[in-house]
């Protein structure tokens, strides 16, 4: 089965829609796409290119943004789709890949809730692999058989990175998982924080398989998750069954002319230093809670933050919630009992972290955490 199989038959049947913008240049006199002749603003101080072409539809895809990133990936430009935020791109596949009520798609929790949260959406099944209750690491043997069996998940979710225990997917053990997914379902690799590990990133792999996805996006070491922009990569059958679904025009004016901004030499030579310096905060910050009495455990992970299990970790939260300092306790997570997540802050967040952690007296309060996973 090649890859449309895999896709709702209802998708690839439909006409899809085609933006007045998709279907014609936008150069001459514009009077195909009902928009104003006129931009509203007339503010001089407000002025720029980007508020000028206000009254016109974006490109639907980017050209130029699209070319930046498959240059940053290391991938030809038609394996590209813009996304607003790797969340998008979740959303998108779940849509086009699931059929209501009848496909599944495989989840390793605990881990980034919105996969569960998009299925949910669709209407589609969820297949749950759980991590190891000890060691929170993956049940690789688990997830195999699980696309051996009759009614095998449309998608299985990994995340490398994985958020928020922070290791990532080995490449053989992923290598294995293509081979047995073939013709069965979409493997799709979430890469948010690959950025901050050294380990390659699965991109490289995606022009030889045709069921590989690999989710990036400029929120975390591209310090934009403001902009609301990342980026799905995989080959252009996947790509194009994604254009069926994805809105006529995703991406706003000012974010694509912002997200051009990112490449600017200066800014990507800032873009390196934050990162580094992202994570010499985190191995200070790791040895510091490594040796803190109420810490149990610390998954340091490969990613912008560190997972650890205390001894309380709703006194936890509350403590430095009580100092200014949130940080993220996982109540009702499967697994999570007890754990906390810290994300990297500047060297200044730290040291405040630093000092509400050195006054935690645990045993001294209760309370009770957020209700959130992701
Ligand atoms: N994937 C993972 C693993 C994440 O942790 C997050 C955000 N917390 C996302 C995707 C969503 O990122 P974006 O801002 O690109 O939608």
């Amino acid at each position: 089965m090649n890859v449309a199989g895999l896709a709702r038959p209802d998708i690839v049947a439909m006409t899809p829609y085609c933006s007045a913008r998709s279907e014609a240049s936008a150069d001459g006199i514009l009077l195909n796409a009902n928009e104003s002749p006129w931009p509203l603003i007339e503010d001089p101080q407000a002025r720029s290119d980007e508020v000028d072409s206000l009254n016109r539809y974006p490109e639907p895809q980017h050209a130029e943004l699209r070319r930046r990133l498959a240059d940053l990936y290391g991938l030809p430009i038609n394996h590209v789709l813009l996304s607003r935020g790797s969340d998008d791109g979740i959303d998108l596949l779940v849509r086009v890949f699931c059929r209501a009520g009848v496909d599944t798609v495989l989840d390793t929790p605990p881990g980034f809730g919105m996969y569960r949260v998009a299925a949910q959406l669709q209407g589609a099944g969820i297949t749950d692999v759980p991590r190891n209750a000890e060691t929170l690491d993956l049940d690789r043997n688990g997830i195999l058989q699980a696309l051996q069996g009759q009614t095998p998940p449309r998608i299985v979710f990994l995340t490398s990175p994985a958020n928020p225990t922070g290791d990532l997917v080995d490449p053989d053990f992923l290598t294995e998982l293509l081979k047995t997914a073939s013709g069965r379902a979409l493997v799709v690799v979430d890469e948010a924080y690959a950025e901050f590990t050294a380990a390659r990133s699965f991109a490289a792999m995606v022009p030889d398989y045709s069921h590989l996805v690999v989710l990036r996006t400029l929120s975390k070491a591209f310090a934009s998750a403001g902009l609301r922009c990342g980026a799905v990569l995989a080959q252009p059958d996947v790509i194009g069954l994604l254009m069926r679904a994805i809105p006529p025009y995703p991406l706003a004016t000012p974010v694509l002319s912002l997200a051009l901004r990112l490449f600017d030499s200066d800014v990507r030579k800032r873009q390196r230093l934050l990162v580094r310096r992202i994570m010499r905060n985190k191995s200070a910050l790791t040895k510091r809670l490594n040796g803190r009495p109420f810490v149990r455990r610390v998954w340091a992970g490969e990613a912008n933050f560190i997972l650890l299990r205390v001894d309380d970790a709703g006194a936890l939260v509350q403590h430095c919630a009580g100092l200014g300092i949130t940080i993220r306790g996982f109540p009702s997570a499967v697994m999570l009992d007890n754990c906390v997540r810290i994300s990297v802050g500047s060297s200044e967040e730290m040291a405040r972290l630093d000092a509400a952690l050195e006054a935690f007296q645990p045993g001294n309060s209760t309370a009770t955490a957020g209700n959130r996973n992701g």
